[in-house]
Protein backbone atom coordinates (compact mmCIF):
# COMPACT_ATOMS: atom_id res chain seq x y z
CA UNK A 1 0.00 0.00 0.00
CA UNK A 2 1.25 3.16 -0.65
CA UNK A 3 2.06 5.55 2.31
CA UNK A 4 -1.25 7.67 2.88
CA UNK A 5 -3.57 4.67 2.62
CA UNK A 6 -1.67 2.85 5.11
CA UNK A 7 -1.60 5.79 7.54
CA UNK A 8 -5.80 4.93 7.15
CA UNK A 9 -4.79 0.86 7.04
CA UNK A 10 -2.65 0.68 9.62
CA UNK A 11 -4.58 -0.90 12.59
CA UNK A 12 -3.98 -2.79 15.65
CA UNK A 13 -5.52 -6.09 15.28
CA UNK A 14 -9.13 -6.87 14.98
CA UNK A 15 -11.03 -8.09 18.35
CA UNK A 16 -13.04 -10.46 18.05
CA UNK A 17 -16.08 -7.76 18.42
CA UNK A 18 -15.22 -6.82 14.83
CA UNK A 19 -15.42 -3.46 15.22
CA UNK A 20 -14.30 -1.44 12.27
CA UNK A 21 -12.70 1.99 14.14
CA UNK A 22 -10.40 0.71 16.53
CA UNK A 23 -10.98 0.50 20.45
CA UNK A 24 -9.34 2.70 23.15
CA UNK A 25 -7.63 -0.19 25.00
CA UNK A 26 -8.24 1.57 28.57
CA UNK A 27 -5.97 -1.23 30.54
CA UNK A 28 -2.79 -0.68 32.77
CA UNK A 29 -1.68 -4.39 32.21
CA UNK A 30 -2.19 -7.56 30.10
CA UNK A 31 -2.74 -10.81 30.99
CA UNK A 32 -1.26 -14.06 30.09
CA UNK A 33 -2.23 -16.98 28.32
CA UNK A 34 -0.20 -19.35 30.75
CA UNK A 35 2.72 -19.41 33.49
CA UNK A 36 4.92 -20.42 30.61
CA UNK A 37 3.94 -17.46 28.16
CA UNK A 38 4.44 -14.80 31.03
CA UNK A 39 7.55 -15.75 31.33
CA UNK A 40 8.58 -15.52 27.31
CA UNK A 41 7.10 -12.61 26.98
CA UNK A 42 9.15 -11.10 30.01
CA UNK A 43 11.88 -12.76 28.38
CA UNK A 44 12.06 -11.57 24.86
CA UNK A 45 11.07 -14.53 23.32
CA UNK A 46 7.33 -13.59 22.32
CA UNK A 47 6.31 -10.38 21.08
CA UNK A 48 3.55 -8.89 23.47
CA UNK A 49 1.49 -6.58 25.53
CA UNK A 50 2.63 -6.67 29.39
CA UNK A 51 1.83 -3.15 31.21
CA UNK A 52 1.18 -0.09 29.35
CA UNK A 53 4.06 1.86 30.81
CA UNK A 54 5.98 -0.85 27.90
CA UNK A 55 4.07 -0.93 25.46
CA UNK A 56 -0.01 -0.59 24.91
CA UNK A 57 -2.08 -1.62 21.41
CA UNK A 58 -2.91 2.11 20.87
CA UNK A 59 0.30 3.47 21.38
CA UNK A 60 2.22 0.33 19.14
CA UNK A 61 -0.44 1.56 16.53
CA UNK A 62 0.49 5.38 16.97
CA UNK A 63 4.15 4.44 16.68
CA UNK A 64 3.74 2.20 13.43
CA UNK A 65 1.89 4.74 11.56
CA UNK A 66 4.57 7.56 12.06
CA UNK A 67 7.46 5.05 11.48
CA UNK A 68 5.98 4.33 8.37
CA UNK A 69 6.18 7.95 6.89
CA UNK A 70 9.16 8.53 8.54
CA UNK A 71 10.70 5.98 7.29
CA UNK A 72 12.09 4.41 10.51
CA UNK A 73 12.74 1.34 11.65
CA UNK A 74 11.48 1.61 15.15
CA UNK A 75 10.00 4.19 17.41
CA UNK A 76 8.88 4.96 20.99
CA UNK A 77 5.82 7.31 22.01
CA UNK A 78 5.64 9.92 24.93
CA UNK A 79 3.47 11.69 27.09
CA UNK A 80 4.75 15.27 25.62
CA UNK A 81 7.61 16.28 22.40
CA UNK A 82 9.85 17.13 25.12
CA UNK A 83 10.03 13.74 27.26
CA UNK A 84 10.66 12.44 24.43
CA UNK A 85 13.20 15.00 23.26
CA UNK A 86 14.66 14.38 26.88
CA UNK A 87 14.41 10.79 26.51
CA UNK A 88 16.44 10.96 23.51
CA UNK A 89 19.07 12.42 25.17
CA UNK A 90 19.64 10.91 28.64
CA UNK A 91 18.55 7.76 27.44
CA UNK A 92 21.69 7.94 25.43
CA UNK A 93 23.83 10.07 26.86
CA UNK A 94 26.39 9.77 30.01
CA UNK A 95 28.26 12.05 32.12
CA UNK A 96 31.18 13.47 30.43
CA UNK A 97 29.16 13.36 26.78
CA UNK A 98 29.34 16.64 24.52
CA UNK A 99 26.50 17.86 22.38
CA UNK A 100 25.99 20.25 19.42
CA UNK A 101 22.85 22.04 19.15
CA UNK A 102 21.54 24.90 16.79
CA UNK A 103 21.02 27.90 18.67
CA UNK A 104 18.00 28.25 17.71
CA UNK A 105 15.78 25.07 19.37
CA UNK A 106 13.25 24.85 20.75
CA UNK A 107 12.71 26.70 24.06
CA UNK A 108 12.68 23.82 26.60
CA UNK A 109 14.80 22.12 24.62
CA UNK A 110 17.32 24.94 25.46
CA UNK A 111 16.48 24.59 29.14
CA UNK A 112 18.03 20.93 28.86
CA UNK A 113 21.02 21.77 27.44
CA UNK A 114 21.83 24.86 29.10
CA UNK A 115 20.40 24.35 33.03
CA UNK A 116 19.68 20.65 33.52
CA UNK A 117 22.06 18.77 31.38
CA UNK A 118 25.42 20.36 33.08
CA UNK A 119 23.91 18.80 36.65
CA UNK A 120 24.86 15.43 35.32
CA UNK A 121 28.04 16.11 33.48
CA UNK A 122 27.06 16.71 29.76
CA UNK A 123 27.95 19.95 28.33
CA UNK A 124 26.99 21.83 24.82
CA UNK A 125 28.21 24.08 22.55
CA UNK A 126 25.69 25.78 20.20
CA UNK A 127 25.90 26.80 16.34
CA UNK A 128 24.65 28.70 14.09
CA UNK A 129 22.38 27.26 11.19
CA UNK A 130 23.41 30.16 8.87
CA UNK A 131 26.88 29.04 9.71
CA UNK A 132 27.33 25.39 9.00
CA UNK A 133 31.52 25.97 8.13
CA UNK A 134 31.50 26.29 11.71
CA UNK A 135 30.40 23.30 12.90
CA UNK A 136 33.06 21.20 12.29
CA UNK A 137 35.06 23.03 14.85
CA UNK A 138 32.76 22.63 17.41
CA UNK A 139 33.06 19.08 17.42
CA UNK A 140 35.13 17.06 20.30
CA UNK A 141 36.45 14.21 21.15
CA UNK A 142 34.08 13.88 23.77
CA UNK A 143 30.40 14.89 21.30
CA UNK A 144 28.44 12.12 21.43
CA UNK A 145 25.54 13.97 19.41
CA UNK A 146 24.48 16.69 17.32
CA UNK A 147 20.96 18.16 17.32
CA UNK A 148 18.65 20.64 15.54
CA UNK A 149 15.73 21.74 14.19
CA UNK A 150 14.85 22.75 10.88
CA UNK A 151 13.27 24.87 10.00
CA UNK A 152 14.05 26.52 12.92
CA UNK A 153 11.47 28.50 15.43
CA UNK A 154 10.31 31.39 14.12
CA UNK A 155 13.00 32.53 12.30
CA UNK A 156 12.23 29.38 9.10
CA UNK A 157 16.26 29.05 9.18
CA UNK A 158 16.60 25.60 7.22
CA UNK A 159 19.66 22.95 7.62
CA UNK A 160 20.69 21.28 4.77
CA UNK A 161 20.18 17.65 6.31
CA UNK A 162 21.90 16.20 2.83
CA UNK A 163 25.01 17.77 4.10
CA UNK A 164 24.35 17.30 7.87
CA UNK A 165 23.85 13.27 6.63
CA UNK A 166 27.82 13.91 5.45
CA UNK A 167 29.05 13.84 8.79
CA UNK A 168 27.66 10.59 9.51
CA UNK A 169 30.46 8.96 6.92
CA UNK A 170 32.87 11.23 8.48
CA UNK A 171 32.05 10.57 12.82
CA UNK A 172 30.12 7.77 12.49
CA UNK A 173 30.24 7.73 16.27
CA UNK A 174 28.04 10.76 16.34
CA UNK A 175 24.25 10.33 16.96
CA UNK A 176 22.59 12.68 14.26
CA UNK A 177 19.11 13.77 16.21
CA UNK A 178 16.71 15.78 14.09
CA UNK A 179 13.32 17.61 15.69
CA UNK A 180 11.14 17.32 12.48
CA UNK A 181 8.20 18.93 14.57
CA UNK A 182 7.83 22.06 12.28
CA UNK A 183 8.33 20.53 8.88
CA UNK A 184 6.04 16.86 9.86
CA UNK A 185 6.99 13.75 8.12
CA UNK A 186 4.65 14.38 5.34
CA UNK A 187 6.64 17.18 4.21
CA UNK A 188 10.49 16.30 5.11
CA UNK A 189 11.96 12.86 5.57
CA UNK A 190 15.50 13.34 8.03
CA UNK A 191 16.37 9.50 8.28
CA UNK A 192 16.12 9.35 4.07
CA UNK A 193 19.58 11.76 4.31
CA UNK A 194 21.36 8.75 6.86
CA UNK A 195 20.02 11.06 10.32
CA UNK A 196 19.43 8.27 13.10
CA UNK A 197 16.85 9.95 14.99
CA UNK A 198 13.92 11.89 14.53
CA UNK A 199 12.03 13.66 17.45
CA UNK A 200 8.28 15.15 17.22
CA UNK A 201 6.10 17.06 19.73
CA UNK A 202 2.74 15.33 18.37
CA UNK A 203 0.78 17.80 19.94
CA UNK A 204 1.49 20.24 17.06
CA UNK A 205 0.41 18.83 13.54
CA UNK A 206 0.10 15.55 14.48
CA UNK A 207 -3.11 16.12 16.51
CA UNK A 208 -3.91 19.05 14.57
CA UNK A 209 -6.62 20.42 16.30
CA UNK A 210 -4.85 21.43 19.36
CA UNK A 211 -6.42 18.97 21.69
CA UNK A 212 -3.77 16.64 23.54
CA UNK A 213 -0.07 16.57 24.17
CA UNK A 214 2.19 13.67 22.98
CA UNK A 215 5.87 12.81 21.77
CA UNK A 216 7.31 10.30 19.67
CA UNK A 217 10.98 9.56 19.00
CA UNK A 218 11.89 7.42 15.77
CA UNK A 219 14.96 6.06 13.81
CA UNK A 220 17.51 3.26 13.87
CA UNK A 221 16.53 0.10 16.05
CA UNK A 222 19.64 -0.28 17.53
CA UNK A 223 19.17 3.30 19.43
CA UNK A 224 15.45 2.75 20.15
CA UNK A 225 16.13 -0.31 21.66
CA UNK A 226 18.77 1.45 24.32
CA UNK A 227 15.73 4.00 24.45
CA UNK A 228 13.75 1.52 25.26
CA UNK A 229 15.12 0.27 28.61
CA UNK A 230 15.18 4.04 29.37
CA UNK A 231 12.02 4.81 28.89
CA UNK A 232 10.36 1.21 30.48
CA UNK A 233 12.03 2.00 33.96
CA UNK A 234 11.84 6.13 33.92
CA UNK A 235 7.83 6.24 32.83
CA UNK A 236 7.31 9.22 29.95
CA UNK A 237 5.07 6.58 28.29
CA UNK A 238 2.32 7.66 26.13
CA UNK A 239 -1.61 7.74 27.53
CA UNK A 240 -3.59 5.22 25.47
CA UNK A 241 -6.09 7.87 25.46
CA UNK A 242 -3.97 10.21 23.30
CA UNK A 243 -2.64 7.53 20.95
CA UNK A 244 -6.17 6.69 20.30
CA UNK A 245 -6.87 10.09 19.23
CA UNK A 246 -3.25 11.00 17.42
CA UNK A 247 -3.29 7.91 15.47
CA UNK A 248 -6.82 9.24 13.97
CA UNK A 249 -5.45 12.38 13.53
CA UNK A 250 -3.14 10.67 11.21
CA UNK A 251 -5.28 9.51 8.99
CA UNK A 252 -5.72 13.44 7.67
CA UNK A 253 -2.13 14.49 8.69
CA UNK A 254 -1.66 14.80 4.46
CA UNK A 255 -4.82 16.28 3.70
CA UNK A 256 -4.35 19.38 6.33
CA UNK A 257 -1.12 19.80 5.22
CA UNK A 258 -2.06 20.50 2.23
CA UNK A 259 -4.21 23.23 3.25
CA UNK A 260 -1.92 24.59 6.06
CA UNK A 261 0.83 25.06 3.25
CA UNK A 262 -1.46 26.17 0.63
CA UNK A 263 -2.95 28.83 3.13
CA UNK A 264 0.62 29.81 4.24
CA UNK A 265 1.83 30.61 1.12
CA UNK A 266 -1.04 32.91 0.04
CA UNK A 267 -0.29 34.67 3.31
CA UNK A 268 3.31 35.12 3.08
CA UNK A 269 2.89 36.59 -0.63
CA UNK A 270 -0.02 38.75 0.25
CA UNK A 271 2.52 39.92 3.35
CA UNK A 272 5.24 40.04 0.81
CA UNK A 273 3.23 42.50 -1.10
CA UNK A 274 2.37 44.92 1.96
CA UNK A 275 3.97 47.96 2.40
CA UNK A 276 4.10 47.98 6.34
CA UNK A 277 6.05 44.54 6.09
CA UNK A 278 9.31 44.60 6.57
CA UNK A 279 10.57 41.13 6.29
CA UNK A 280 8.23 38.07 5.50
CA UNK A 281 9.87 34.15 5.87
CA UNK A 282 8.23 31.26 4.50
CA UNK A 283 10.56 28.32 2.94
CA UNK A 284 8.53 28.11 -0.05
CA UNK A 285 8.79 31.84 -1.24
CA UNK A 286 11.69 32.36 -3.89
CA UNK A 287 12.97 35.99 -1.15
CA UNK A 288 13.99 32.82 1.33
CA UNK A 289 17.79 33.15 1.49
CA UNK A 290 17.56 29.38 0.90
CA UNK A 291 14.90 28.83 -1.64
CA UNK A 292 16.45 26.27 -3.32
CA UNK A 293 17.25 23.99 -0.20
CA UNK A 294 13.83 24.31 1.16
CA UNK A 295 12.66 23.09 -2.27
CA UNK A 296 14.79 20.08 -2.55
CA UNK A 297 14.23 18.78 0.88
CA UNK A 298 11.07 19.92 1.70
CA UNK A 299 7.63 18.92 -0.31
CA UNK A 300 6.03 21.96 0.43
CA UNK A 301 7.01 25.53 2.41
CA UNK A 302 4.76 24.27 5.88
CA UNK A 303 2.52 26.21 7.73
CA UNK A 304 4.36 28.80 9.52
CA UNK A 305 4.96 32.03 8.31
CA UNK A 306 7.01 34.70 10.06
CA UNK A 307 7.08 38.41 9.34
CA UNK A 308 8.42 41.70 10.55
CA UNK A 309 6.20 45.43 11.44
CA UNK A 310 7.60 48.59 10.72
CA UNK A 311 7.36 49.82 13.68
CA UNK A 312 8.90 47.73 15.83
CA UNK A 313 7.74 45.97 19.86
CA UNK A 314 4.92 48.44 20.12
CA UNK A 315 3.32 47.74 16.54
CA UNK A 316 4.03 44.02 16.77
CA UNK A 317 2.31 43.73 20.37
CA UNK A 318 -0.33 46.38 18.42
CA UNK A 319 -0.82 44.39 15.49
CA UNK A 320 -1.63 41.25 17.47
CA UNK A 321 -4.34 43.29 19.36
CA UNK A 322 -6.07 44.18 16.56
CA UNK A 323 -6.55 40.38 14.65
CA UNK A 324 -10.50 39.87 14.70
CA UNK A 325 -10.13 35.89 14.08
CA UNK A 326 -6.98 34.94 15.02
CA UNK A 327 -5.81 34.54 18.43
CA UNK A 328 -3.08 34.94 20.49
CA UNK A 329 -1.90 31.77 22.43
CA UNK A 330 1.05 29.70 22.82
CA UNK A 331 0.46 26.41 20.39
CA UNK A 332 0.96 25.51 16.78
CA UNK A 333 0.02 23.37 14.24
CA UNK A 334 -3.67 23.89 14.94
CA UNK A 335 -6.53 23.90 12.61
CA UNK A 336 -7.03 27.71 14.08
CA UNK A 337 -4.75 30.23 12.85
CA UNK A 338 -3.00 31.46 15.72
CA UNK A 339 -0.39 34.31 15.89
CA UNK A 340 1.91 35.16 18.21
CA UNK A 341 5.21 37.93 19.42
CA UNK A 342 8.16 35.91 20.12
CA UNK A 343 10.28 38.91 21.11
CA UNK A 344 7.63 39.35 24.08
CA UNK A 345 6.85 35.76 24.93
CA UNK A 346 8.46 32.51 24.38
CA UNK A 347 12.11 34.27 24.01
CA UNK A 348 11.53 37.37 26.19
CA UNK A 349 13.99 36.14 28.08
CA UNK A 350 17.05 36.81 25.49
CA UNK A 351 18.72 40.01 24.98
CA UNK A 352 18.15 42.14 21.76
CA UNK A 353 21.50 40.72 20.21
CA UNK A 354 20.53 37.00 21.08
CA UNK A 355 16.84 37.19 19.70
CA UNK A 356 18.81 38.70 16.24
CA UNK A 357 21.02 35.47 16.02
CA UNK A 358 18.13 33.07 15.55
CA UNK A 359 15.98 36.00 13.72
CA UNK A 360 13.92 37.50 16.05
CA UNK A 361 13.21 41.27 15.50
CA UNK A 362 11.59 43.45 17.80
CA UNK A 363 8.51 43.51 15.48
CA UNK A 364 8.67 39.56 14.37
CA UNK A 365 5.27 38.35 14.69
CA UNK A 366 4.56 34.54 13.96
CA UNK A 367 1.66 33.07 12.47
CA UNK A 368 0.48 29.31 12.13
CA UNK A 369 -1.68 29.23 9.66
CA UNK A 370 -4.61 26.90 9.87
CA UNK A 371 -7.44 25.85 8.05
CA UNK A 372 -9.78 28.69 7.82
CA UNK A 373 -10.53 29.66 4.36
CA UNK A 374 -7.63 31.83 3.04
CA UNK A 375 -9.45 34.52 2.05
CA UNK A 376 -10.91 35.00 5.79
CA UNK A 377 -7.44 34.66 7.43
CA UNK A 378 -5.61 37.63 4.69
CA UNK A 379 -8.67 39.51 5.50
CA UNK A 380 -7.98 39.28 9.40
CA UNK A 381 -4.11 40.61 9.02
CA UNK A 382 -4.76 43.33 6.58
CA UNK A 383 -7.07 45.16 8.32
CA UNK A 384 -5.13 44.35 11.77
CA UNK A 385 -1.90 45.80 9.92
CA UNK A 386 -4.12 48.25 8.63
CA UNK A 387 -5.33 49.54 12.42
CA UNK A 388 -2.33 48.86 14.17
CA UNK A 389 -0.06 51.74 15.38
C1 LIG B 1 6.15 22.30 20.88
C2 LIG B 1 7.50 21.87 20.48
C3 LIG B 1 8.26 21.01 21.29
C4 LIG B 1 7.77 20.52 22.63
O1 LIG B 1 6.68 19.68 22.53
P1 LIG B 1 5.57 19.51 23.69
O2 LIG B 1 4.64 18.51 23.09
O3 LIG B 1 4.97 20.85 23.93
O4 LIG B 1 6.28 18.98 24.90
C5 LIG B 1 9.51 20.65 20.84
N1 LIG B 1 10.00 21.08 19.65
C6 LIG B 1 9.29 21.90 18.85
C7 LIG B 1 9.89 22.36 17.56
C8 LIG B 1 8.02 22.32 19.23
O5 LIG B 1 7.34 23.15 18.42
Amino acid sequence: MKEQSRLIRNQAPRSHNREHSVPLYLTSSFIFDDAEQGRAIFADEEDGNIYSRYSNPNTTEFIDKVCNLEGAEAGLAFSSGMAGIFASLAGLLRSGDHIIACRSVFGSTHQLLNQLFPRWGITYTYVDASQPETWEAAILPETKMIFLETPSNPGLELIDLEWLGGFKKKYPHIILNVDNCFATPYLQKPLQYGIDLVVHSATKYMDGQGRVLGGIVCGKAELIKELMFFIRHTGPAMSAFNAWLLSKSLETLTLRMDRHCSNALKLAEMLEEHPDVEVVRYPHLPSHPQYDLAKKQMKQGGGIVTFNVKGGFDRAKSFLDELKMILFTSNLGDSRSIATHPASTTHSKLNDAERLAIGIAPGSIRISVGLEDAEDILEDVRQALDNSK
